[in-house]
This record gives C-alpha cells, sequence and structure tokens, in this order.
C-alpha cells in the first residue's frame, strides 16, 4: 500500500511540476493563453488515439495555461470558491487510484461506508453539531443538490404532518406523487419562506415540483436579510398552506446571516413546530462560522448559533473547507424520512449490510446511485488538521475580509456596502468572509470589476446592489495570509484608482 501511495504521490508531484512550469502565476490566463486553449482542442473523436503520454501532455502544454487559478492562487475572491487543501489534494488522486463505488453499505467486503460515516461525524463534531441527532447524514455533488435533497424532506415531512390526524400513515410524496398525497392531505399550496434566498434554492423548488414562484421573500424591509416574524407566522398559519421555512446562513452577497442567534432561532422553531413546518438551513459556507471561538468573532459565532435547532442544514465541502470538487454535504435529524424519499426500489442485487447496522446504504438516503468516494479527502483533510486547524484558516480569513472591508470604508473613492447604517466598528465586526463595495465614482463603478480582472493579480466577481453594480470579495482560500495578500489587494484597488484619474 505504502509503495502505491508512493507511486501515487510521486506522479502527481510530477505532474504539478509540469503544470506549474506552464502555467503563469496570474489570477486569470492570458488572453493568448485562452486562444490558444480553445484553437488546440481537439474536436473530434481519433480511431487510434495520441496515447497516455500524448493526451496527458496535451492537456498540459495546450489546455492548462488556459484553466483560471481558482484553487491555486489565493488571490482568486471570485464566488466563494478555490482552495484545496494539500491533504485533501492528495486523497483526491488516492479516490481516482482506488476508484471505490460507496454506494451501498457491505461491510463485510469495504469499509468504505465506514469512512464516509466518519468524516460526516467529524464534521458534525467540527460545525458542533450533535453527530447522534444528525443521524441522516450524505455527501453530495455540491450546495445545490444538499438543497435539493433538503427540500425534498421537507416536502415529504410537511405532507406527513399534515396528514397526521388520518389512519393511514402513508401518505408519502415519494410513493403516491406530489399531487395525490397533497390532496390526500388537504394541503393546496405548499411554500418555501425565506429571505435573501440562495438562486439554487429556488431552482431546488422548481426542479421539486413545488414551482420557483413557491418560494417567497418574508425579509424585513429595511433589513432585507432578517424575517419579518409576524409576516412569517400570517403566512404559516394560512389554511390548505404546508411550509418549508429556509434559513439563509450567510447570505452570498453581503455574507449576513438571517437570524442572530438562538433566541430568535427558538421563535422561529416554535413557529415551525406549531404549523407542522420543516426548517431547512442553507448553510453553504455560513454553517463554518461555528467553528469560530474568539471574541473577535462574536458577532459571527451569535449569527451561527441556534441552527442545530433546524430539521436540515445544507454545507458545502468545496467552499471553506477547501476539497475538491464536488462535494457538499447535507444533514437531517429524520432518519425516518429519507428512505421515504430515496428508497431506490426493488433492486436485489444491491441487498445492503445487516439491517442493525447504524450505517445506512447511500444509496437510499441521498439522490445518486453511483458514488465517488468523495469521503476520502475531507476524511483526510479533517484528520489532518483538526479543528484547531481549520479555526486557524477560517480566522485568517476572516482577518484578510475585514482589513480589505477597513481599507475601503477608509479609502475616500470606495465605499463599503451592506453596512445597514452601523458603525464602522460594528459594520466589520459582522464581516465574515465576503466584502461588498463599489467605487464612489458611478463611471468608475461601472467598469470596476473588469479593471481589476484586467490587473490579472486578483480576481473578484461583480454582483449588483441596490440597482447598481457593485464588487464581491468573497475570500475562500485556506492559503489566506493577511500579511502577504492584502498588500496585492491594495495595490490593484489604489492603480485602478489612479489609472482611472489619469484617463
Ligand atoms: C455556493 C452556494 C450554493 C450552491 O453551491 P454549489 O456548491 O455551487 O452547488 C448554495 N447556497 C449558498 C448559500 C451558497 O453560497
Amino acid at each position: 500500500m505504502n509503495s502505491e501511495i508512493e507511486a501515487t504521490t510521486k506522479l502527481y508531484e510530477a505532474i504539478l511540476s509540469i503544470h506549474n512550469e506552464t502555467v503563469p502565476n496570474h489570477v486569470l490566463p492570458a488572453d493568448e493563453a485562452l486562444t490558444h486553449a480553445r484553437e488546440s482542442l481537439q474536436q473530434s473523436l481519433s480511431a487510434h488515439g495520441i496515447g497516455i503520454e500524448g493526451a496527458i501532455r496535451h492537456i498540459l502544454k495546450d489546455l492548462a495555461p488556459g484553466f483560471n487559478a481558482a484553487s491555486r492562487s489565493p488571490n482568486y475572491y471570485g464566488f466563494v470558491i478555490g482552495g484545496v487543501t494539500p491533504a485533501a489534494a492528495l486523497a483526491d488522486n488516492l479516490v481516482t487510484a482506488y476508484d471505490q463505488n460507496v454506494h451501498v453499505h457491505l461491510p463485510k467486503e469495504t469499509v468504505a461506508t465506514n469512512v464516509e460515516d466518519a468524516a460526516l461525524s467529524m464534521l458534525c463534531e467540527l460545525l458542533k453539531l450533535d453527530p447522534t441527532q444528525w443521524s441522516h447524514r450524505i455527501f453530495t455533488t455540491g450546495a445545490t443538490s444538499s438543497n435539493i435533497v433538503g427540500l425534498a424532506c421537507g416536502r415529504e415531512y410537511i405532507i406527513a404532518e399534515a396528514s397526521a390526524h388520518r389512519s393511514d400513515k402513508t401518505n408519502s410524496i415519494g410513493e403516491l406523487g406530489i399531487m395525490k398525497a397533497m390532496r390526500n392531505a388537504g394541503i393546496d399550496e405548499i411554500q418555501i419562506l425565506t429571505t435573501v434566498p440562495h438562486s439554487s434554492l429556488t431552482k431546488a423548488a422548481g426542479i421539486l415540483g413545488l414551482g420557483r414562484a413557491s418560494v417567497k421573500d418574508v425579509g424585513l424591509k429595511d433589513k432585507p436579510h432578517k424575517f419579518d416574524i409576524p409576516q412569517l407566522k400570517k403566512l404559516l398559519e394560512q389554511p390548505g398552506a404546508a411550509s418549508i421555512i429556509a434559513i439563509s446562513a450567510s447570505e452570498v452577497n453581503t455574507g449576513l446571516y438571517a437570524t442572530s442567534g438562538l433566541e430568535e432561532m427558538q421563535q422561529i422553531r416554535e413557529l415551525a413546530d406549531m404549523y407542522g413546518a420543516w426548517i431547512h438551513v442553507d448553510g453553504a459556507f455560513g454553517i463554518f462560522g461555528r467553528i469560530l471561538t474568539s471574541p473577535n468573532h462574536q458577532t459571527i459565532i451569535d449569527a451561527s448559533a441556534g441552527l442545530e435547532l433546524a430539521d436540515s442544514i445544507t454545507g458545502d465541502g468545496h467552499k471553506l473547507l477547501n476539497v475538491p470538487y464536488d462535494c457538499g454535504f447535507f444533514f437531517s435529524k429524520h432518519r425516518s424520512i429519507a428512505p421515504r424519499v430515496f428508497q431506490n426500489p426493488n433492486a436485489a442485487y444491491l441487498s445492503t449490510g445487516p439491517a442493525a447496522d447504524t450505517i445506512a446504504t447511500p444509496l437510499n438516503i441521498g439522490l445518486e446511485n453511483s458514488r465517488r468516494f468523495r469521503a476520502l479527502p475531507v476524511y483526510a483533510t479533517l484528520t489532518a488538521y483538526g479543528s484547531d486547524g481549520y479555526r486557524d484558516m477560517l480566522s485568517r480569513q476572516i482577518e484578510l475580509s475585514r482589513a480589505v472591508a477597513e481599507f475601503l470604508d477608509d479609502s475616500e473613492h470606495y465605499e463599503l456596502l451592506a453596512k445597514n447604517g452601523l458603525s464602522k466598528e460594528a459594520a466589520i465586526d459582522q464581516i465574515y468572509i465576503i466584502v461588498l463595495f463599489r467605487a464612489k465614482d458611478e463611471d468608475l463603478n461601472k467598469e470596476l470589476v473588469n479593471r481589476i480582472k484586467a490587473s490579472k493579480k486578483i480576481y473578484l466577481s461583480g454582483t449588483a446592489w441596490e440597482e447598481k453594480p457593485a464588487c464581491r470579495f468573497a475570500v475562500s482560500n485556506w492559503q489566506a495570509e493577511v500579511k502577504r495578500d492584502f498588500p496585492i489587494i491594495k495595490r490593484v484597488l489604489m492603480d485602478v484608482v489612479s489609472d482611472w484619474q489619469k484617463k
């Protein structure tokens, strides 16, 4: 086994070294590299092939210079993506080498499902969630699929709750379909009540036949990320409606959390219980706020407190956990709901381990049948760095975000956005890993994202805020280091202004 790992590691290192020679250390590829990569793409299948070496060489020399540095460069600040820890990167190569299919729990044949369960259990611990409570847990392909799984479980549960008065307990959407189950339950509308939802939540509602229009914004006028609780109650108590409450635990544009502490979560939990609603938390990256312990992070610690009162939680692996794509995770407290939604029926050849085993067969509790061993990089990285390691990584990312936010707020040329009327100090305190800003000069602001990207030194993504263009730093890389990275960011932001003024 050691020789296998050594061989894989050597191969990986060899590939990386050719790769590092051929890819310039810019966050974005040069235009010529993009053109060359596009023109050298093989467009149709050849009969004989060019051989392994030919194919790898072609990728490294022709195509790779046209890739962007989302994971390699700590100066990539777009879309809350990027960053792979060395432990996760190595383990991900082993995943390919071993080619395990983690679909059925077969304790006599493989420990793969045990590894997945251990990784998920450690992940629960990292996020201060009791692993015994979150008994339906599974790795997914990303937060989008976790949101689909969450809404699917919620949909099943709320229809069962609405049918609780019936003697026939098997009113199941999974079994009967949404129309019949709703009719049986006397429900004529399923609604998803939320604030500033991620686009993928609305996508999930569309996929699941609930409809994108079922997603209803219950935000306060002056603080759109916060719940208008009286309005929430009013919608919950509508006759004939069954509801999923979706909590955005750190929103992609601003990094703000929908709830601000345990008390507010308790209030929402009480309402949910009163009306048979399901609470789903979209905490793709926000759930990691629960790792923090320093008084400097109190606002984030408070905002991510109480999320354990939810029924289900979405998290992303390929964001702040810094494992390779494609990895998300899903936790739910309702183990019995899982097979009602995901049971893979009548496949005798996929029979599973002893029923008494606490580990469920993944294909009966999640979307996929055949599945990549995406648990292994998670297992490797959690084992390698532990909770202190992750706390340190996240703290450095917050420190960098706050340094940028402070610079922007002090600057005469830039404006820190989403301050919600807070003092500078309070606004900085609520900065997590996202910094939303714009240029004060309206004309510069229209070109700002492109001018920053054109530096090729840092990358960030554009968005809109209050109907005007805005820029967004999303720090999402374990390598973040304020001493090394902040001066680069500051230089680019200052140069963009001085170049504009010279124009
Ligand atoms: C990124 C993100 C998603 C979607 O995640 P994918 O991993 O891209 O599928 C969903 N919700 C939130 C809050 C996110 O930040």
